[in-house]
C-alpha cells in the first residue's frame, strides 16, 4: 500500500524534506535515514496456447476489480522473477507453464501501490485447463480479434508484442 512516513521508522525522530541525489526526499534529522522511493516489482504472464490465443483474467480484487488483465502478482523477497511468474500463474489459474522469454519491463503508476515495475514474460503451456482461485472471477484465452479492453497500458504493450511474436 502507498504510504508516506511521518517519523523515522528506525529512530522515530522527525523527518525533513531535503534534496538527496537531485530528488526531494524525507531524511531523518537524527540518524540520517533517507526515504528512498523505489518501484515495486510485479510479474505478469502472457500465456499463449497452441492456437496463438492469450490468457486474460478478470480480477476479483482491487486494483482493477472486474477489469481484465494478464495474470500475475508480486515477487516475494529473494524470489527469482521467473519462478514468481510461474508461481502466480499456477496459484491463480492452476496452469503449469514454462517461461518462453522475457517480453519487456515497464514502469507503471498505480493509484493503489504507487510506482510499479512490470516484468512481462511469455509463457507456453501443454494443457490449457483452468481452475481459478479467489483472486480471479474468470479467465479465458482470447484471439487478437476478440480481445477485451485491458486498462493497464503495460499489459497492453506486452500482449501486443506476444501476439506479434516480437
Ligand atoms: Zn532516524
Amino acid at each position: 500500500m502507498k504510504h508516506t512516513f511521518k517519523f523515522c521508522p528506525l529512530c522515530k525522530c522527525s523527518l525533513r524534506e531535503i534534496l538527496v541525489d537531485g530528488c526531494k526526499r524525507l531524511v531523518c534529522q537524527k540518524c540520517g535515514w533517507v526515504n528512498y522511493k523505489n518501484p515495486l516489482p510485479v510479474v505478469v504472464c502472457a500465456v499463449k496456447d497452441k492456437e496463438g490465443k492469450i490468457l486474460i483474467a478478470k480480477r476479483n480484487f482491487a486494483p482493477g476489480i472486474n477489469k481484465w488483465a494478464l495474470p500475475g502478482g508480486f515477487i516475494e523477497s529473494g524470489e527469482n522473477p521467473e519462478i514468481a511468474c510461474l508461481r502466480e500463474l499456477e496459484e491463480e489459474t492452476g496452469i503449469k507453464g514454462k517461461i518462453k522469454k522475457l517480453v519487456g519491463i515497464y514502469a507503471q503508476r498505480s493509484r493503489h501501490y504507487g510506482s510499479l515495475l512490470v516484468i512481462g514474460y511469455e509463457i507456453t503451456i501443454s494443457k490449457s485447463s483452468i481452475s481459478l482461485n479467489n483472486e480471479l472471477k474468470d479467465a479465458k484465452f482470447f484471439a487478437k480479434e476478440t480481445l477485451l479492453y485491458i486498462p493497464f497500458l503495460s499489459h497492453r504493450k506486452i500482449i501486443k508484442k506476444v501476439f506479434e511474436n516480437v
